[in-house]
């Protein structure tokens, strides 16, 4: 590559930091530090109807979270390339809108959104499969200018498409891609009030800042003939397209953003104590797959590893089952201090004169294990400290069992005697009781963890034992 690569990812603030997203803006980081290039966040805060307050902040810490650092952003400009956000620059928009009209590439549209929309109703009833826009103001008189100026209407310009071209690009994910010009009708580039559309403003930018490739969601293919006909009237060389594959669910579905069964925003994974890296390695296999299927990589590894040319070109199954599997990865391959460390906000709630700090700490390791998120300890911790005794069918013929009785009283009564509990006095504990009894097995052990915790599952006995201590277990059987 002889230019310097530099990629962007392109979020309007109209919502958080989403999985689709943060892909996209992966790949392109991926993309960038690869080939030693710039990876850039721009601002594509054209639709200010959706713009929400706080969104752009977010979305770009939830990206750092995520280890995805841009080298030039709204808060690390580049005075040669700033603005970073489209809003700041409608200037420069209307500058090049105008070349284009005077050009004769483009031209002003009077019409109004009930025109329009008649317009549009004509054509289905005609049978047209796609609305067009019918050109009525590509040639208008000096008198019809003056008619529709002299009743307040305010024109927006609409880009006129070639007629009779094929845009053919080599997209970096599905190779050669084309499409006729003629299917495309005259789009406005930019509207009444001055501000222009993403399919503008996004050419003029990526121009402007020295885009050399961007990879995007599959929805944008469409747009791009648009901009490739832009880019051809300004003689600008246009950036290599790569349109990656939709998210699917494991139904096969698009993933939607109103699908409840997947967390969708980055900031629900966050709260529920998923690690950065975690989610990293999964979204790198959202739409990559590795020569021998090898599942972690660090961010360093990903890097090393990525090629465009293994970009996915079917559908992305979002699979929790493997997200969860690699978030408890990444727990388990913590060292004790930072796992303690991290955990800790997520079970300060039970902090108290019995449950210090430290404790605390001592005891989420009994987890660390067992958890596939950091949440998970809160959750399990709360079920040990306030149990809820609903018991089913197998459990209660358990409880019932004679030798559920025998086990029991004889635990609490060698339990009172123990001079120390810890995982070697409990065990050995179990294993007279055996010997005395000859019961062994479920048998042995379930009633008492029943009575101890509610559950017929769980941590080791004398984890939990160890947690609860010895007064609150006795009270418990
Ligand atoms: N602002 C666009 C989006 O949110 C960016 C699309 C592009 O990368 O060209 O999808
Ligand atoms: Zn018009």
């Amino acid at each position: 590559m002889d230019k310097k690569v530099r990629v962007r990812y392109a979020p309007s603030p109209t919502g958080y930091l989403h999985i689709g997203g943060a892909r996209s803006a992966l790949f392109n980081y991926l993309f960038a530090k690869k080939y030693n290039g710039d990876f850039i966040i721009r601002i594509e805060d054209t639709d200010i109807e959706r713009n929400i307050e706080g969104a752009e902040k977010s979305q770009i810490d939830d990206l750092e979270w995520l280890g995805i650092i841009a080298d030039e952003s709204p808060y690390k400009v580049n005075p040669r390339y700033a603005p970073y956000r489209q809003m700041e620059k409608l200037d420069v928009y209307r500058k090049y809108a105008l070349e284009l009209v005077e050009k004769g590439y483009a031209y002003y549209c009077y019409c109004n959104e009930e025109e329009l929309s008649e317009m549009k109703e004509e054509q289905l009833s005609n049978g047209v499969k796609s609305f067009k826009y019918d050109r009525r103001c590509l040639s208008l008189t000096e008198e019809e200018i003056e008619k529709y100026k002299q009743e307040g209407r305010k024109p927006c310009i609409r880009l006129k498409m070639e007629s009779g071209v094929t845009f053919k690009f080599n997209d970096l994910v599905r190779g050669e891609v084309s499409f006729k010009s003629d299917d495309i009708g005259d789009f406005v580039i930019m509207k009444s009030n001055g501000i222009p559309t993403y399919n503008f403003a996004v050419v003029v930018d990526d121009h402007l800042m020295e885009i050399t490739h961007c990879l995007r969601g599959e929805e944008h293919l469409s747009n791009t003939p648009k901009q490739l006909q832009i880019y051809k009237y300004f003689n600008w060389e246009p950036p290599q397209f790569g349109h990656m594959t939709i998210i699917i669910n494991p139904n096969g579905k698009k993933l939607s953003k109103r699908d409840h069964n997947i967390l969708q925003f980055m900031s629900q994974y966050r709260e529920l104590g998923y690690l950065p890296e975690a989610i990293f390695n999964f979204l790198f296999l959202l739409g990559w797959t590795s020569e021998d299927n090898k599942e972690i990589f660090s961010k360093e590894e990903a890097i090393k590893a990525f090629d465009p040319a293994r970009l996915s070109s079917s559908p992305s199954m979002f699979d929790n089952k493997r997200l969860e599997y690699m978030n408890s990865y990444y727990i388990k391959a913590l060292d004790e201090n930072s796992y303690k460390e991290k955990v800790y906000p997520f079970i300060k709630e039970f902090e108290s004169n019995e449950f210090s700090k430290e404790r605390l700490e001592e005891i989420s390791l009994y987890f660390k294990n067992e958890i596939t998120k950091l949440s998970d300890v809160k959750i399990m911790l709360n079920d040990l400290l306030h149990p809820i005794y609903e018991f089913d069918e197998e459990s209660k013929e358990m409880l019932q069992k004679e030798s559920s009785n025998v086990v029991c009283s004889l635990f609490k009564e060698k339990l009172s005697k123990l001079e120390k509990i810890d995982e070697i006095s409990i065990k050995s504990l179990f294993k007279e009781i055996q010997k005395e009894t000859n019961i062994k097995g479920k048998d042995l052990y379930m009633p008492i963890r029943l009575k101890i915790t509610g559950k017929n599952h769980g941590l080791e006995m004398y984890h939990i034992i160890e947690i609860l201590g010895r007064d609150l277990v006795l009270s418990r059987l």
